[in-house]
């Protein structure tokens, strides 16, 4: 039997950095991997959508912006397999500096998939692994609608399978996935549906967010159909698929996308049997420490029901190997405040509470909202102009800032510095103290009135 000091079931964002830092500290660290190294992320998330997503601002710049800034521009065609060929060969060089990185560390990459024995045992392609500590770290899935003829439509990997643009085609979901995946079909010349179940895709985030993001879709698409639950999908003779939503309506489609959110892996690996306690959906309980019910056993990143982003994974990962092999007894993961970017066409960023979650948690008497609204000046000099709007929510005497959120181009870019400003608690005559640059959007955040 193979004996290992640490044991990372999963190489996604979360087992790759707690195997790499564990090893750091001299640990004999062995990590397992039923699929690709990366995870979701790097091979059917955050990667590759990011790639699609820069392809769709290409064919932005060329169709919307480039006649008003001189460029007389014909296109002969675009081609979905050279982009999807560019982006495959990017993943491709990741894998190999991933390969590279656990190797110089001295990471054992196994392949197989991972099932617990015992707490300090897995069993791994017939062959029994032991380890002092064993971190889950085996992410999810995408989860598809219990309705008739569900399995004719794709998940959020699948459409990053497709070989093809295809013409017409609905996403399905409010979510993060949904939005993106809709906005970047949609500019790269697909005709696409958003289909949401209830008034508005992104609902938990600020109104603000999500209201200007439909006034968006309403001018530019794509075609957002609100109050719409699927209730049957049917596919025609010519190949085409009808999805039915409950209210009588039904769209024709070639692709049919679910993005109605993810499922926990944790089902397959006998964590009942050894006793690790999971919630009512499958997700495992963890204290503030990573620890789960099951003492040296771990787990981190999207199995855990927490927040479900990359960077939150890996510092989870990170924070456990070096509480437990850095003798850095208290470090554990902090939820609070973290920055989040949604990748739609403009992008959205948000960090802390909505206005209605501040009102709740403060009292409308505590709370002070500062907006703007203003034409983004890429957009401004041309005819196709298009709004950015921020809000900076503020509560108390000293007015600390416990909500930013923006809509607009560039907020992807724009957003990580004030999560610095806001990790250390910063108030609006912070943010005011700090002279602006000009012009940017980024300075209407500390101008603001
Ligand atoms: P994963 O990255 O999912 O890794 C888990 C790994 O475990 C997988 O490789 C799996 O094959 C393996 N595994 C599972 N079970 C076993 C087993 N029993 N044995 C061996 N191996 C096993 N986040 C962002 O921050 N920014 C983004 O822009 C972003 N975009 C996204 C876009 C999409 C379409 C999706 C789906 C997600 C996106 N995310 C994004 C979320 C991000 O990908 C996840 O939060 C992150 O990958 C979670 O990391 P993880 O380590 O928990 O799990
Ligand atoms: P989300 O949980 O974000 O959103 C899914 C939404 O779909 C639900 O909130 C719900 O919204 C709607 N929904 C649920 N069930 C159904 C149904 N049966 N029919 C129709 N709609 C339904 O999931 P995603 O899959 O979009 O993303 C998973 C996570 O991955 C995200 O939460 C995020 O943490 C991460 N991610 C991050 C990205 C980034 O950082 N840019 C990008 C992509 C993913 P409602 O209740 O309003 O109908």
């Amino acid at each position: 039997m193979k004996e290992f000091d640490y044991l990372c079931i999963g190489a996604g964002s979360g087992g790759i950095a707690s195997a790499n830092r564990a090893s750091m500290y001299g640990q004999k660290v062995a990590l397992i991997e039923a699929r690709h190294v990366g995870g979701t992320c790097v091979n059917v998330g955050c990667v590759p959508k990011k790639a699609m997503w820069f392809g769709a601002q290409v064919a932005e710049a060329i169709h919307r912006y480039a006649p008003d800034y001189g460029f007389d521009v014909h296109v002969n065609k675009f081609d979905w397999s050279t982009l999807v060929a560019s982006r495959e060969a990017y993943i491709e060089r990741i894998h190999g500096s991933y390969d590279r990185v656990l190797s110089n560390n001295g990471v054992t990459l196994i392949n197989g998939f991972a099932k617990f024995v015992d707490a300090n045992t897995v069993e791994v392609n017939g062959e029994q692994i032991r380890a002092k500590h064993i971190l889950i770290a085996t992410g999810g899935r995408p989860s598809i609608p219990n309705i008739p003829g569900a399995e004719l439509g794709i998940d959020s990997d699948g459409f990053f399978a497709l070989s093809e643009q295809p013409k017409r085609v609905v996403v399905v979901g409010a979510g993060y996935i949904a939005v993106e995946l809709a906005g970047v079909l949609h500019s790269l010349g697909s005709e696409t549906h958003l289909a949401v179940r209830k008034h508005a895709p992104l609902r938990d985030f600020d109104p603000m967010l999500n209201e200007t993001l439909m006034e968006i879709m309403a001018e530019d698409g794509p075609t957002l159909h609100t109050h719409s639950i699927p209730q049957s999908v049917e596919k025609l003779a010519d190949g085409s698929l009808k999805l039915n939503f409950e209210n009588g309506n039904s769209l024709e489609v070639d692709k049919l996308i679910w993005a109605i959110g993810r499922e926990p892996a944790t089902d397959q690996i006998n964590l009942q049997g050894i006793g690790v306690e999971l919630d009512d959906y499958g997700y495992i309980k963890v204290d503030d420490y990573s620890n789960t019910s099951v003492e040296g056993v771990y787990a981190v990143g999207d199995n855990i029901g927490k927040i479900e982003l990359t960077p939150v994974a890996v510092k989870a990962g990170r924070l456990l190997s070096e509480r437990l092999f850095n003798g850095k007894t208290t470090a554990k993961m902090d939820y609070e405040l973290v920055p989040t970017v949604v990748f739609s066409h403009p992008a959205i960023g948000t960090i802390g509470l909505t206005e209605p979650e501040a009102v709740a948690k403060y009292g409308e008497n505590h709370v002070k909202v500062y907006t703007s609204s203003f034409g983004a000046m890429y957009t401004a000099v041309t005819q196709h102009r298009q709004v950015t709007k921020m809000k900076l929510i503020c509560v108390g005497e000293d007015e600390k800032v416990v909500g930013l959120h923006g809509i607009g181009l560039g907020m992807d870019e724009i957003l990580q510095g004030f999560g610095v400003a806001m990790k250390m608690g910063a108030t609006k005559a912070d943010f005011d103290a700090c002279v602006a640059i000009h012009p940017t959007s980024a300075e209407e955040f500390v101008t603001l009135r």
